[in-house]
């Protein structure tokens, strides 16, 4: 198994900064949202916030064995889990969007996801983003000292199946730090009391991806975006955590864009 970085409290608040802009950034892009807008104007809002900030996007030029990612954003509409990249596309009322951004500053990245409505949408769909940002925060609290990785999976896991929902099993949360995704990686299933054990210092990015229906899901011929089989719905929440004894700390924020929603009559707060 590769090495997982215990981060010392000089570099966690290094990664906290990086995790403020972060969080401001989502809700720079937040502000943008409505039917007409294409996900390229949201991708440019994000790169030139970050790098106002003396920021870099974290994602863009991310090399895997598909090629570099073209985007500060991970845009991933309806259907498509992750990875999908920003384009012409004009949102519209109904759509389900997935935004997922990272950030290097102070030579440390933070990451977070926030999956919002598109003016109104689907009831069932509604419960979906709710019920995801729901296991997101009972998968934090598992994070403490004394836990294992297995314990933030089967929080997650254990609650979004009770409303019959998927869990991918493709992509899974991962460590946080001078690389965009360390060791371990943090699944978002798995058992009580098993896989590595946390210990104070590790910086964690949480992901719960949880579809509507089925958990089966298949990668586009671009080589990055991944959507759900069935082609139903899914939800997509991320923090980037520190394991601490007694309760994580959440190094992102969602504040910012909580507040951007609550400020705008076409956005429904998740
Ligand atoms: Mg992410
Ligand atoms: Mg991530």
């Amino acid at each position: 198994m590769k090495m997982i970085f215990l981060k010392s409290e000089e570099e966690i608040l290094l990664i906290k900064e990086s995790a403020q802009v972060l969080g401001k950034a989502h809700a720079e892009v937040a502000k943008w949202i409505k039917p007409g807008i294409t996900t390229n104007k949201l991708d440019k809002v994000a790169e030139e916030y970050i790098r106002d900030y003396q920021g870099i996007p974290s994602f863009k030029g991310y090399t895997t064995s598909s090629g570099k990612f073209p985007s500060s954003l991970c845009i991933s509409l309806n259907d498509t889990v992750v990875h999908g990249f920003p384009s012409g596309y004009q949102l519209q009322e109904g759509d389900v969007l997935s935004i997922d951004c990272g950030v290097k500053l102070n030579g440390f990245h933070s990451d977070s996801a926030y999956t919002y409505p598109v003016g109104e949408v689907r009831a069932e769909t509604m419960a979906l983003l709710k019920h995801t940002k729901q296991s997101l925060y009972l998968g934090i609290e598992q994070a403490i000292v004394g836990k294992r990785v297995g314990d933030i999976g089967y929080a997650i896991q254990n609650y979004v199946e009770r409303f019959k929902y998927g869990v991918v099993r493709e992509l899974v949360g991962h460590g946080v730090g001078r690389e965009l995704h360390e060791s371990p990686e943090v699944p978002n299933y798995g058992k009580r009391g098993q896989g590595p054990a946390l210990k104070e210092g590790m910086v964690l990015a949480i992901e719960p991806m949880i579809t509507l229906g089925k958990k089966d899901v298949v990668q586009e011929k671009d080589g990055w975006t991944i959507r759900t089989s069935d082609r139903k719905p899914a939800a997509h929440f991320e923090h980037t955590v520190v394991v601490r004894k007694g309760k994580a700390e959440i190094l992102t924020t969602f504040k910012y864009i909580e507040e951007v929603i609550q400020h705008t009559t076409l956005m429904v707060s998740v």
